[in-house]
């Protein structure tokens, strides 16, 4: 038997969104999570957090070595972000797409940090940059139990 939903599934990718603390303190959660459910990604974890420094630092181990590792680290658990779980067919790269360039002055309008930010240091969002860090970040910041799995009404309508 054909089963073009297995198929398909073969492709879903899961990212981790992060509304960063400037982001939550300038009131910009909603316009933010709005971004990625409009699109027509599946949310499949939510929560608000306040991120202690060994996790930050887990987070950007990659960026340890960089002079702005410790400003990083201080944004990052400066006050609370908004963690977020999304899935979805090339998930990753349409998101990373959707939040614009690491630098907010060189992001395209229509993008996240376009739209909504103008410094590196202050860019509001993060998503993974490949779908192994994808799985990586979702496991480091959700618990299991905290990550849904569940079938949107509006997938028959998003994919023929
Ligand atoms: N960052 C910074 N200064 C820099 C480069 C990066 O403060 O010169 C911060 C910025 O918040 C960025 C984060 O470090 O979003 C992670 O850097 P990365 O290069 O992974 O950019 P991203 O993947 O977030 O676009
Ligand atoms: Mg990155």
């Amino acid at each position: 038997i054909f089963l073009p939903h297995l198929v398909a599934s073969l492709e879903v990718e899961q990212t981790y969104i992060m509304v960063k603390p400037d982001g939550v303190q300038r009131g910009l959660v909603g316009e933010i999570i709005s971004r990625f459910e409009k699109k027509g990604f599946k949310l499949t974890g939510l929560k608000l957090f306040q991120c202690p420094k060994e996790l930050a630092e887990e987070h950007y181990k990659d960026l340890q070595s960089k002079p702005f590792f410790p400003k990083l680290i201080q944004y990052i658990t400066s006050g609370p972000v908004v963690c977020m779980a999304w899935e979805g067919v090339g998930a990753v790269a349409s998101a990373r797409k959707l939040i614009g360039a690491t630098n907010p002055l060189q992001a395209e309008p229509g993008t996240i940090r376009g739209d909504l930010a103008v410094q590196t240091g202050r860019n509001v969002v993060h998503g993974s940059d490949s779908p192994e860090n994808g799985k990586r970040e979702i496991g480091l910041w959700f618990k299991e139990g905290e990550i849904c799995d569940w079938i949107p009404v509006q997938e028959p309508w998003l994919r023929e």
